[in-house]
């Protein structure tokens, strides 16, 4: 059984007239460890996905099965306890919190009553370290490079070891060089991690690094090798 399920999903979103058919009878699988680029032109639906099979929007119509679960049979408490404990976002803008610091933004998803554990203290700095942070611990994000701050957004993804890792253009802010290594970053903390990575890109120099493409296509996703 896939650990990712994407079961014929639908997504329409109202408008005034007809209503805007945005994916149509979408399928995808993923396995622990495996991870897939899905690449289309803009406005052909891949945040749409990405968000969807995030749990932060529901499909018109499908199935979506995250580790044995249907997320939207949760209710919204426990959606969101879901969420944050099986699911790391990546965003193309990082999402930090300008008033912590590196090593807090990194904590944000394991705070739970008010405070980390040591554990979750001590997973952050093992992050940091891998992202080549470990000497920006107090830096807040705006004394931070736009690299600098995706490796946080990375570590804070990974903070609470996700069955799964979204990223949404998560080198669009970057220049090529620097892309290059937060892309290679990406991958190397999925792979160490054993987590599912679905990464939504323009880059064609990312979506050639992972092991699947797929391209949504008039609403359609086609798995391109
Ligand atoms: P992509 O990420 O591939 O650029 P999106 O998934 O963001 O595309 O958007 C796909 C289409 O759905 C676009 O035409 C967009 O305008 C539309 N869309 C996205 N979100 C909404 C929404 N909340 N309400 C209405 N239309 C939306
Ligand atoms: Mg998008």
């Amino acid at each position: 059984m896939p650990d990712l399920s994407v079961d014929n999903v639908s997504k329409e979103f109202p408008t005034r007239g007809d209503p805007l058919v945005v994916l149509r009878g979408v399928s995808l699988e993923l396995s622990a460890g495996e991870n897939v680029a899905i690449v289309g032109p803009s406005g052909s639906g891949k945040s749409t996905l990405l968000y969807i099979i995030g749990t932060l929007d529901t499909p018109t119509s499908g199935r979506v099965t995250i580790a044995d679960q249907d997320p939207f049979a949760l209710d919204e408490a426990a959606l969101a306890a879901f969420r944050n404990e099986r699911i790391g976002f990546v965003f193309q803008d990082h999402h930090l919190l300008p008033q912590c610091n590196v090593l807090e933004n990194v904590l944000m998803p394991a705070i739970a009553n008010g405070a980390a554990s040591q554990q979750a203290i001590e997973r952050a700095g093992m992050l940091l370290e891998r992202v080549g942070l470990q000497d920006r611990l107090t830096h807040r994000p705006a004394e931070l490079s736009g690299g600098e701050r995706q490796r946080v957004a990375i570590a804070r993804a990974m903070i609470n070891r996700p069955t799964l890792l979204l990223a949404d253009e998560p080198t669009g802010n970057l220049d090529r060089t620097t892309a290059e290594s937060v892309g290679r970053l990406l991958l190397e903390m999925q792979q160490q991690e054993q987590a599912m990575l679905v990464v939504v890109t323009h880059s064609q120099q990312l979506s050639e690094r992972l092991a699947r493409r797929c391209e949504i296509d008039d609403g359609r996703l086609k798995e391109l090798r």
